[in-house]
């Protein structure tokens, strides 16, 4: 029989705040998680309950609701079924996995084999989304995947807040007359949307470039892989291994308009010193902006 544990986020504060102080806070929101190339990533917005991808399974990731996954390398995808586990475990909510709509099938059989050994439901909302597609989350969240270019099919994702305002010819009006206009089935709100988050997962630096990419480079914050950081490796070699060099981010940097970038991804070769070493030799329009997820490193 299963075991029924009880659900992390009933911890006490304590716990939870000694965790928060390891996370960093960018434009408001906390970001939480780790990522090294090859061994895993799992980059988490918690006020989102988002997650976007999952290497291995940090014991954080499981209070998201939302897990985007980027392509089915092994240190993108490897925690997926302990994460569904987990939470089935905790008996929480069934969360909502985003996958490109290319590994939905295999993503589908990788569940069937583990629900055929341990006969548990692994219950979870699978949804496959292609290039360019959306899926609205929340009312007020929606999601759109993005073409990125790496050694096998992959995609990153741009998250959307959707907000209504009302028209600036009802600015003013009393809350009653604004209700008899609406019942009357006057459109009186208009909607916004702005792209808050984009994530890249694994790619070259081909996606700056497309045109179709302007969301992602107009995001508030923008989670951009930066595998090899310095001259020790050479960008033909990122390029051949489906990978961004830093370098390659500095020769684009004035075409990102994001607020904030949050480099990750970094080799398993470098030190926490040698990365923030190349992140302090960015050029000021870059540097003021630039964040390094640096955990676990
Ligand atoms: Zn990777
Ligand atoms: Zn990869």
């Amino acid at each position: 029989m299963e075991t029924k544990k009880e659900n992390p986020e009933k911890k006490s504060s304590s716990s939870s705040s000694s965790k928060k102080k390891k996370g960093l806070e960018i434009e408001g929101y906390p970001v939480e998680g780790l990522s090294i190339g090859g061994q895993e990533t799992c980059v988490i917005f918690p006020s989102l309950k988002m997650a976007f991808d999952i290497g291995r399974c940090p014991q954080r990731a499981i209070s998201q609701e939302f897990l985007f996954i980027s392509h089915g390398h092994m240190d993108h995808i490897g925690g997926l079924p302990m994460y569904v586990a987990t939470r089935g475990l905790y008996n929480m909510k069934p969360p909502t996995v985003i996958v490109p709509k290319s590994i939905k099938e295999n993503v589908e059989k990788l569940f069937e084999v583990h629900r055929a050994m341990d006969h548990s439901e692994l219950k979870h909302n699978l949804i496959g989304l292609d290039v360019g597609e959306e899926l609205q989350l929340r009312k007020d969240l929606k999601v759109r995947a993005f073409r990125t270019c790496h050694v096998i099919a992959s995609q990153g994702y741009i998250v959307y807040s959707v907000k209504q305002k009302l028209k600036q010819e009802y600015v003013g009006l009393s809350g009653n007359e604004i209700k008899s206009l609406k019942l009357s089935g006057v459109e009186i709100t208009y909607t916004i949307t702005s792209p808050e988050i984009a994530f890249t997962g694994d790619t070259t630096s081909d996606f700056i470039i497309d045109p179709n990419n302007s969301d992602v480079l107009r995001a508030r914050i923008l989670v951009m892989e930066s595998t090899f950081v310095n001259d020790s490796m050479t960008v033909e070699h990122a390029r051949d291994y489906g990978h961004t060099h830093l370098s390659e981010i500095v020769s684009h940097a004035d075409r990102f308009e994001n607020k904030a970038i949050l480099l990750i991804h970094f080799s398993a070769r470098y030190e926490r010193d040698e990365i923030q070493a190349a992140v302090l030799a960015l050029p000021p329009s870059l540097a003021s902006r630039v964040f390094a997820l640096t955990e676990g490193i």
